[in-house]
């Protein structure tokens, strides 16, 4: 699914020394390396403050700890969505509230949202899922209308843009209060282990949020807040050093990849491509839009897990993203939930695949790929 060994082969020379100098420097815990790739991040993203966490779910948790979220609050999260977004709401004894998504893009439905807000609710968490953003700015206008919190899980689309509709556009994690990521190896910026940042504007939530991540501390040894560990190691932030500069051109990749399977996939009527509704009507190959964290079909009246064993047979690695809707999760189950409700994860789960995306697809592995599908739905 990923090729991580030929997107190292090309930065070895910048990430060999500068892990051997934390090493050298014993610098591992909060050293330069750390501070120089918050500034980094802070100038790519054109955000105020990032706070480097140990990983995205930990980030997810931090920012809900940061606004200040209390027991009971309900917090509104989407159906189709990797478990850690979900996972942190229950953890924090908040209560979460899925909601179902769009069949386009995948992304949270903004009438779901509309129809969950109750007197409790206090957060909206939207996660820009396989690489493009939820529709922020009619998320922004309920929030603003219901004076609720929004906390974007941009796990899956870090330098991805939103376009607003009057053309101005914002880096996707930097337009609710408070952004998360996660830099997992597999994520489009991936480090060599776990790691994970928390992204805002707001001055006194990145103050909260720095004392947080470091056992409530705002002055050593005093500790105001219940905090926790959670750390950026030195070693992680050296090889994102080295990639951060190279994020945009490994996004393009990734969009070069998606514009081949698109083209290969034309015309094939049980397939339905990704659709990209953010900013460009189709294949991004000039915007950012959609930075295709993951390239994921849609199956028309072809038997999704026959295919799945095909392809794994053929030696193609492939993915289902995701195959039960967290509303019917054991850990999630909750009577007030509707089966009606969630009509569009529901099918989605029966749907989807995922194809090989990263960097290092070249145009053999693509033919090899899509003719392999083709032919199997064609019989
Ligand atoms: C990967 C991911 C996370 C969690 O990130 P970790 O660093 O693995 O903890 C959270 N949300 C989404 C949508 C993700 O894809």
């Amino acid at each position: 699914m990923v090729d991580l060994k030929g997107q190292y082969n090309d930065i070895k020379d910048i990430v060999n020394p500068s892990i051997q100098e934390v090493i050298e420097t014993t610098a591992f815990i909060n050293g330069p390396k750390v501070h120089e790739f918050q500034k980094n991040l802070e100038k790519y993203l054109g955000v105020k403050h990032v706070i480097p966490c140990a990983n995205g779910t930990d980030a997810l948790q931090i920012a809900m700890m940061g606004l200040g979220l209390k027991p009971g609050d309900e917090v509104i999260t989407a159906d189709f969505t990797f478990a850690a977004t979900v996972e942190v709401i229950a953890l924090l004894q908040l209560v979460p509230v899925l909601v179902d998504v769009n069949e386009d893009d995948f992304n949270i439905n903004i009438e779901a949202v509309k129809k969950a807000i109750t007197p409790k609710t206090k957060a909206i968490v939207p996660v820009h899922l396989f690489g493009q953003c939820a529709n922020m700015e009619a998320i922004m206008d309920i929030a603003n209308k219901h004076n609720l919190y929004v906390i974007e899980d941009n796990a899956q689309a870090i330098g991805a843009s939103y376009t607003y509709k009057n053309g101005k556009k914002a880096k996707a994690g930097t337009i609710g209060n408070v952004g998360a990521t996660s830099f997992f190896p597999s994520k489009n910026l991936g480090c060599y282990g776990d790691g994970g940042a928390i992204f805002t504007n707001d001055d006194d939530l990145a103050h909260t949020i720095r004392g947080i991540v470091n056992h409530g501390m705002y002055e050593r040894y005093h500790h105001d807040v219940v905090g926790v560990n959670s750390r950026l190691d030195s070693i992680q932030a050296a090889v994102l050093n080295a990639k951060l500069p190279h994020l945009d051109n490994y996004n393009k990749a990734r969009q070069n990849a998606a514009r081949k399977y698109n083209e290969a996939f034309k015309g094939i009527k049980n397939i339905i491509t990704p659709i990209t509704v953010n900013g460009c009507d189709g294949i991004c190959d000039t915007c950012d839009c959609h930075v295709f964290h993951q390239y994921t079909l849609k199956l028309k009246g072809v038997n999704r897990d026959a295919l799945v064993n095909h392809l794994n047979e053929k030696g193609i690695p492939c993915g289902v993203y995701y195959p039960i809707p967290l509303h019917k999760q054991k850990a999630y189950l909750d009577e007030r939930y509707n089966e009606a409700d969630f009509t569009v994860t529901n099918q989605l789960v029966k749907e989807v695949i995922s194809l090989p995306m990263h960097t290092e697809l070249d145009d053999e592995q693509i033919e090899f790929i899509t003719s392999t599908i083709i032919k199997f739905i064609n019989g």
